[in-house]
């Protein structure tokens, strides 16, 4: 059997072994922390269950298609629902809107309760199918480092509709184009911090994003997102493969332009293949520190990151959904903010995340999980713990202003994560949460490979490589690479 040696239990890095263990290879993954999933983990607090990172998910069919390549029924191992509404949304003025999964259903909450025609929200939504069906194929599901990629007659046809597909305008431009009223440019720019990017400066082709929530859907995993990263795991050990926790890799280990294994506490472990999972720019700084580096890629700019309060909340609000987002009345503020001056705006968007209004045992009794996240710029070195404090005072103000109540009486526990945590607890450069910033039309072409031109054997998966960051890309990567390693 052929050894297969796999850096880090992120997201990629589970599907990566899982697909690597199905190609008959004897699979390891080292993992720095005693837990698999990187960001995709978990954390509790007294009572509390938190999902630490991700909290949207889309595309479960990406996860689905990991049990079924094994023989396995993916119901019985995860299961999942699909949101009715995908998010709750609330605005100073006191207006508020549901966005329902259902178009109609949505479509008429806008018109009646935000005047904007609900063709206007049926042509955003053929719109970004269509994005998506041209796109997708090629993007997403390619490594776009194969003139095979370019070649194909979807790709020709992609090239005449370069225009319809909006690499020559902003998203902000083209929603500002669609729609009449204000708070829908809002709501719809809002999906550039799907992959950590502004939307006054990424191209329009990200509004693809919409398509995923409204047309195929948002879900809730039954036990919590974290249970993606445990029954992934569950499946790889199902499968074979074996897990180091606390071992970190020192060094990818290359002899004469091939990998030949990495170095773990001192010892050299041999593998005929090796997988990076680790993100690129801190993997070149340290375990591919005496490898020709490529310059160009790891200096893009990074995407934003976040701060988050995980607050035990001692009260239920009947008005709060799943995901709920209370709006900043100067978006391009605050993206000003975030993107050109590294800081945060004084009135932040507030994305509340409550796992327990659909799973209750995760929070006690009469009481709320609430992940309270902003969107803050990623970390250059700022003085973070003067501009956590005053965000803390500011989004504390804005919630209590839209829901009329006094929250900080009300918060029994709480935790912090914040850019420099998240770099230190996953390794992500400057605590970016999804790789390089999608805020130019090149970024998709300026992603690290998911293979090494310069050294054989050494393979690419996860946020910050192709195709980019988020869970499904993610789980795109470790397919792209693995239909790339020979058998
Ligand atoms: P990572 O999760 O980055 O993990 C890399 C792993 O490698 C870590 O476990 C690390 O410890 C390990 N490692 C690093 N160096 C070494 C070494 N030298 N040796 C051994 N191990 C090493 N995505 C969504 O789809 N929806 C969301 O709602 C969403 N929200 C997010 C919110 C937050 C707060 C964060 C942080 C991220 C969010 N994301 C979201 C993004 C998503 O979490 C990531 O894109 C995805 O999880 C990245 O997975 P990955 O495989 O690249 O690995």
């Amino acid at each position: 059997t052929k050894h297969c040696i796999i850096v880090g239990s992120g997201i990629a890095g589970i599907a990566a072994s899982i697909r690597m263990a199905l190609k008959g290879y004897q699979v390891q993954v080292f993992e720095s922390n005693a837990y698999p999933g990187g960001k995709l983990s978990e954390i509790e607090i007294q009572g509390y269950r938190f999902d630490a990172g991700p909290s949207l998910f889309t595309l479960p069919d990406q996860v689905e298609e990991l049990f079924l390549l094994a023989g396995k029924d993916p119901k019985e191992h995860f299961e999942y629902q699909k949101l009715e509404v995908a998010c709750h949304y609330f605005w100073e003025d006191g207006k508020q809107i549901k966005a329902w999964a259902d178009q109609n259903r949505f479509a008429e909450e806008v018109e009646t309760k935000l005047g904007e025609s609900g063709t206007t929200i049926r042509a955003a939504l053929k719109r970004s199918a269509f994005i998506y069906d041209h796109l997708a194929p090629l993007f997403m599901h390619r490594s776009l480092h194969q003139l095979s990629t370019w070649i194909r007659p979807q790709a020709l046809k992609s090239y005449l509709k370069m225009g319809k597909l909006g690499i020559f305008s902003t998203m902000n431009k083209a929603n500002e184009a669609l729609f009449a009223q204000p708070k829908l440019v809002q709501l719809f720019n809002r999906y550039a911090t799907y992959n950590g990017s502004d939307p006054y400066q990424t191209p329009a082709t990200l509004n693809i994003i919409p398509h995923l929530e409204f047309n195929i859907g948002a879900f809730f995993p039954k036990k919590g997102m974290h249970e993606i990263t445990l029954s992934l795991y569950r499946l790889a050990l199902s499968l074979g493969v074996t897990y180091h926790f606390n071992s970190s890799v020192e060094e990818i280990l290359v002899e004469k332009g091939k990998a030949i294994g990495v170095q773990v506490k001192g010892k050299p472990v041999c593998g005929e293949v090796v997988i990076n999972n680790m993100d690129m720019v801190n993997a070149y700084k340290t375990i591919l520190k005496k490898q020709k580096q490529p310059k160009k890629l790891l200096e893009q700019p990074k995407s934003s990151s976040a701060l988050i309060f995980y607050w035990g909340i001692n009260k239920v609000f009947p008005e709060l959904d799943l995901h709920n987002i209370l709006f900043s009345d100067d978006y391009r503020a605050e993206f000003e903010h975030i993107f050109k001056k590294g800081s945060i705006y004084h009135d932040p968007t507030v994305y509340i995340n409550i796992t327990s209004v659909y799973k209750q045992d995760d929070a006690p009794p009469g009481c709320m999980n609430w992940f309270t996240m902003i969107n803050v710029p990623n970390n250059q070195g700022q003085d973070w713990d003067q501009l956590i404090t005053a965000a803390r005072k500011n989004i504390i103000a804005k919630i209590n202003r839209i829901l009329k109540t006094d929250v900080e009486q009300l918060i029994e526990v709480e935790q912090i994560l914040e850019p420099r945590t998240i770099e230190y607890r996953t390794s992500s450069a400057q605590g970016a949460l999804y790789g390089n910033s999608s805020n130019n039309k090149f970024a998709a072409f300026l992603r690290h490979a998911n293979y090494s031109s310069d050294i054989k054997n050494l393979y690419f998966c996860g946020g910050s490589v192709h195709p980019g960051g988020g869970i499904p890309l993610s789980l795109l990567s470790a397919k792209i690479m693995t239909e790339m390693v020979g058998g």
